[in-house]
């Protein structure tokens, strides 16, 4: 949550076979399907945004058919992939891969499947390596009272941790954003310290899981794009906080704010001020940490903006 330590982030690459070969589904067995990767059925391609990726990061997935689609599902490493609809375009979807800040690196199978309007399967299937990502570290010696909380501030994290991870394990069903996601501080454009790992007396603890945008106390936080609210409260470690559900398993989190202008339930649209900058929480300076997590995945969320965004300001 310390951000005046400047970040060196490097990205290491994260290659992906991605080859879209025509082929009917009924006549090619199960078992020759798997080892094809990179295959989608006749009429239908799938893109993703980028052919290098890392921990942390977010590949946009472009599915494009003949015809339209009835439904269709997405899942990655265990986990579903957020896939939706734009423009009433039912033979197209766009589809997030979030890949989670400490996922073993790896070859992972991405797989969508689906049905035409017409009744017709529909399978694709990527494989996503998932390489080391590479984040600054930052070695301290600090007094013990800094590095040990208390048994009573030690169980109050874990009940907040827990409490989170159950707000972000539930998956809206509907997309509730609608438009352009963008950085909650006006005139703000880079974030830092994404997976920065802190070594405390020797100890690692957990990289940074969100961005760290400046900003002096009393700057109005707005809600990257519309969604409703699902906390709005003060925790340990990011003092007021405030989440929101965008839908299909897309939350933004906003910490460490001087005060909070949202409340559980509430339905904000993209700007809408959620409350202020601030240093509550364990913190050295005022900022805001803004965190994204995709299906679970602990993502960059510059990476949400340059995706699904473009400016800061409208
Ligand atoms: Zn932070």
């Amino acid at each position: 949550m310390n951000f005046q330590t400047s970040a060196v982030v490097q990205r290491l690459k994260v290659r992906f076979a991605l080859a879209c070969v025509a082929a009917i589904a009924a006549l090619i067995p199960t078992a020759a399907r798997a080892k094809e990767a990179g295959a989608c059925t006749a009429g239908t391609t799938m893109g993703l945004s980028a052919p290098e990726s890392s921990q942390g990061s977010l590949l946009l997935i472009d599915l494009k058919g003949s015809k339209p689609f009835a439904e269709v599902r997405g899942e990655w490493g265990g986990r579903s992939v957020p896939l939706w609809s734009e423009k009433a375009d039912e033979s197209r979807r766009k589809g997030l891969l979030g890949v989670d800040l400490e996922k073993a690196p790896g070859e992972y199978e991405l797989k969508v499947t689906g049905e035409t309007a017409s009744g017709e399967k529909m399978i694709c299937s990527v494989i996503v390596t998932v390489r080391k990502g590479q984040f600054a570290t930052e070695k301290l010696q600090v007094g013990k009272q800094f590095v040990e909380p208390s048994p009573e501030q030690i169980k109050r994290a874990d009940e907040e941790r827990q409490k989170l991870r159950d707000i972000f394990d539930r998956v809206t069903p509907e997309r509730l954003w609608d438009g352009r996601f963008r950085i909650p501080l006006d005139g703000v454009t880079t974030g830092s310290n994404f997976g920065k790992r802190r070594i405390l007396n020797g100890n690692p603890g957990s990289p940074h899981g969100g961005a760290d945008l400046p900003g002096a106390a009393g700057t109005p936080v707005h809600s990257a794009q519309r969604g409703r609210v699902v906390l709005a409260e003060e925790l340990f470690f990011a003092g007021n906080t405030v989440v929101v559900d965008h839908g299909l398993g897309i939350y933004t989190f906003y910490g460490h704010l001087s005060e909070i202008d949202a409340k559980v339930g509430d339905l904000v649209e993209a700007g809408t001020v959620l409350g202020k900058v601030g240093a509550t929480g364990r913190v050295t300076g005022p900022h805001l940490h803004w965190g994204l997590t995709v299906e679970r995945a602990r993502v960059n969320p510059m990476l949400l903006v340059r995706l699904l965004g473009g400016a800061s300001e409208p």
